[in-house]
């Protein structure tokens, strides 16, 4: 085995025993392997072993690997900031969007969605740890712009996200990822669609598996610390 398939084995054995340790169905959390900054090889050898949603957050580096590995059977998802005038290859290039949190951006990607697509998924990100964090939508604002994304055909409206702040203990990482469930449980009300709650990385994906994480984004766990050289 490869290092990655073995971290991957051991991901999935760590994700396995999130879920029978909080009483949750086996295959009730999905894995999404974050390869932002990662080679196309490395991503094809995850692919092999048997990971198909992959995450990016660097647009430029994201479409040449979409390009090169378009052979294969992969779900992007794009969870990176979004700036509006770099929807376009996000709208004609991914599957899902975890990080809308602007009206703006998501009109602009229902308008470029092409026609023969299925809806482009999408998740808004929230700020939940407001004191510390500059992305994401407030809590008390996402209700008003899902009301405006569910005007939108070619959106799919999937659920929530987040990124708590980093090195956050793990009761504070608990009580974050707690208040992101039951603000998803209280919209689910009135937006019975939301299916899909998007935390937990690698540091702290146990937490957010025990507050009811549906699909967890692992970079590092899986692919070893990442080399930054330049992002777009
Ligand atoms: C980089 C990144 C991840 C993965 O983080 P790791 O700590 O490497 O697992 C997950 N989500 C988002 C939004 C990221 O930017």
């Amino acid at each position: 085995m490869t290092s990655i398939a073995e971290n991957i084995s051991q991901t999935l054995t760590r994700i396995t025993e999130a879920e029978s340790r909080c009483g949750r169905l086996q295959g009730s959390v999905a894995l999404m392997a974050v390869s932002k900054t990662r080679p196309a090889e490395e991503v094809r050898e995850a692919y092999q072993a048997g990971i198909q949603d992959f995450g990016e957050n660097y647009l430029q580096d994201a479409v040449a690997k979409i390009e090169a590995l378009e052979a294969l059977d992969i779900r992007w998802h794009f969870i990176g900031p979004l700036q509006s005038n770099k929807t376009r290859p996000v709208a004609e290039l991914f599957d899902w969007v975890h990080s809308v949190d602007r009206i703006k951006i998501a009109r602009r990607l229902d308008k470029q969605r092409p026609a023969g697509l299925p809806p482009l998924n999408v998740c808004v990100q929230v700020n939940i740890s407001e004191e510390f964090s500059k992305s994401g939508v407030a809590v008390d604002q996402v209700e008003p712009l899902l009301a405006e994304l569910q005007t939108l055909s070619n959106l799919r409206i999937r659920g929530l996200m987040a990124i708590p702040e980093a090195g956050m203990d793990s009761q504070h990482q608990r009580e974050t990822f707690a208040s992101l469930q039951s603000l998803q449980n209280s919209l689910k009300v009135k937006y019975p669609q939301l299916d899909t709650l998007s935390m937990g990385m690698s540091q702290d994906m146990d937490a957010a598996i025990a507050a009811g994480s549906t699909m967890v984004r692992i970079g590092t766990a899986i692919f070893g610390p990442r080399k930054y050289s330049s992002p777009d």
